[in-house]
């Protein structure tokens, strides 16, 4: 498995720590608002290197964290707790708008078959490990005390540029408006690990802890829970690229001067989604959530196969006639793949079954190229395999690309393929005084809600929802 790596800069052999083991950890989502489609492209290309690496045959222990703690917009303690705000403007507590967006964004992804990490934690219920941590990297004098908040001194941790390739000149830069208001940091870049000093009126989150009552800093919820749940050694940490600075930077810092060794080997980004106005965010333009897409007729799956049209790590320009181009090659796929279905016939050909089934390895191998593994779906329909080759490569694929390839009935936008299938069929069991299996047809759709009604004109149906 080759696999870009955003701290090397380069595409390298993917080697994890243990053999077929891989422990990967994966950045969760900010539960105060629902999650725009930028920000599940993300987790689609997780969800495919985690399937990619179980088809390889690894055994994939995956972490997911859920930000509920309210964090700041930046990193000094200014900005706005996302959380208050959420809870505000619904008239919520903070506790509640957490749960709402939690199960609003579980929703999401089992609608984009994203498989659920096999361990998703709160942030707000791992307070401890964060003290700990923060105490120990006090010992080793990381970290320090300054205005009644914890930071992490930067120029105590050499590598700190490494990941992001940026230098302390570049980071200044981003980070001036900010000085003012941290007189208390010794260097404008150390970061919060706990803070004291609230600036938000009535902050409900907070928590006791050996310098007073206050809240953890964004960046060490997920050196902390990665932690507690996959030990000192991890093999790929994930996120978009918007991560790369500062949480992932800070998070290498926090968990590397904690461990004292190295942490984790790959970073994997992806990249943004974009609209034809430039990054795609929830503050400008129409706030694009996947239900929206749904009531635009655009079934979940159909943009999952948007996403896996592309490279992760190219910028993905979103537009609502890319999406019914999608919307119609998903029909005719899952139409066409209804009617090698319906015409199983022939045998498992187990070198063509190897040939294909390699090709697909190949492509995916290649830092996940998901385009070429659609490519060599399609090259598998075209090809001269038999039906049940052809049905045993789809099943097998559609482990990795989760598309939903062999449950027409189930996707409404594949429905009116099958049922103009299933039509001919019956009409041509009509014609050749089959009226049993015509018969049988129209009871098979009739038990799935479909209704069909004969007239003069045709047939036509309805669908019972
Ligand atoms: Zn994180």
């Amino acid at each position: 498995m080759k696999l870009y790596n955003t701290l090397s800069k380069k595409v390298e052999d993917f080697i994890p720590y243990e053999n077929k083991m891989v422990k990967m950890y994966t950045c969760g989502p900010t539960v105060y608002h629902f999650a725009h489609i930028g920000n599940l492209r993300t987790y689609i290309c997780e969800d495919v290197l985690q399937k990619t690496l179980e088809y390889l045959g690894y055994h994939v222990k995956r972490v997911m964290n859920i930000t509920d703690v309210g964090h700041m917009t930046s990193d000094g303690d200014t900005g706005e707790d996302k959380m208050q705000k959420g809870a505000l403007r619904e008239h919520k507590t903070v506790y509640e708008i957490a749960d709402f967006y939690t199960e609003a964004f579980m929703n999401d992804i089992d609608r984009l078959n994203i498989k659920r990490p096999e361990i998703i934690e709160r942030a707000s219920d791992h307070i401890d490990t964060y003290i700990e941590m923060i105490k120990a990297l006090l010992d080793k004098e990381y970290a320090y005390e300054a205005g009644g908040n914890i930071y992490f001194d930067v120029s105590k941790f050499p590598n700190y540029y490494e990941l992001s390739g940026k230098n302390q000149e570049d980071l200044l830069v981003g980070v001036r408006e900010d000085v003012e208001e941290d007189k208390s940091k010794r260097n404008p870049a150390d970061f919060g690990l706990w803070f004291t000093l609230s600036k938000f009126e009535n902050q409900v989150m907070q928590w006791d802890s050996p310098w007073g009552r206050g809240y953890p800093g964004w960046h060490i919820e997920c050196s902390g829970i990665c932690y507690k749940y996959l030990g000192e050694y991890l093999d790929i940490h994930c996120g978009g690229v918007d991560n790369i600075f500062p949480h992932h930077t800070n998070e290498i810092a926090q968990s590397e001067g904690f461990l004292g060794h190295r942490w984790c080997n790959y970073w994997c980004h992806g990249e943004h989604l974009n609209d034809s106005t430039g990054k795609m965010s929830k503050s400008k333009g129409e706030f694009l959530t996947l239900s929206l897409l749904e009531s635009k007729g655009y079934h979940p799956l159909v943009y999952r196969l948007f996403c896996l049209n592309s490279h992760y790590r190219s910028q993905l320009v979103f537009s609502y006639e890319a999406m019914e181009a999608t919307k119609n090659a998903y029909q005719k796929l899952l139409g066409r793949i209804a009617s090698i279905k319906e015409n199983r016939s022939g045998e498992k050909e187990v070198d063509k079954i190897k040939k294909f089934e390699s090709k697909f390895k190949l492509a995916l191998e290649n830092d996940l190229n998901t385009a070429n593994a659609v490519t060599t779906l399609y090259d598998v329909l075209k090809s001269d395999c038999s039906n049940e080759t052809k049905l045993y490569l789809i099943e097998s694929f559609d482990t990795v690309l989760s598309l939903d390839l062999l449950e027409e009935t189930k996707i409404e936008q594949g429905l009116e393929q099958y049922i103009e299938n299933q039509i001919q069929k019956r009409n041509k069991a009509k014609k050749e005084k089959n009226y049993e299996l015509a018969d049988k047809i129209r009871n098979d759709l009739l038990e799935k809600g479909i209704e069909l009604k004969d007239s003069r004109e045709g047939t036509t149906y309805t669908i019972r929802k």
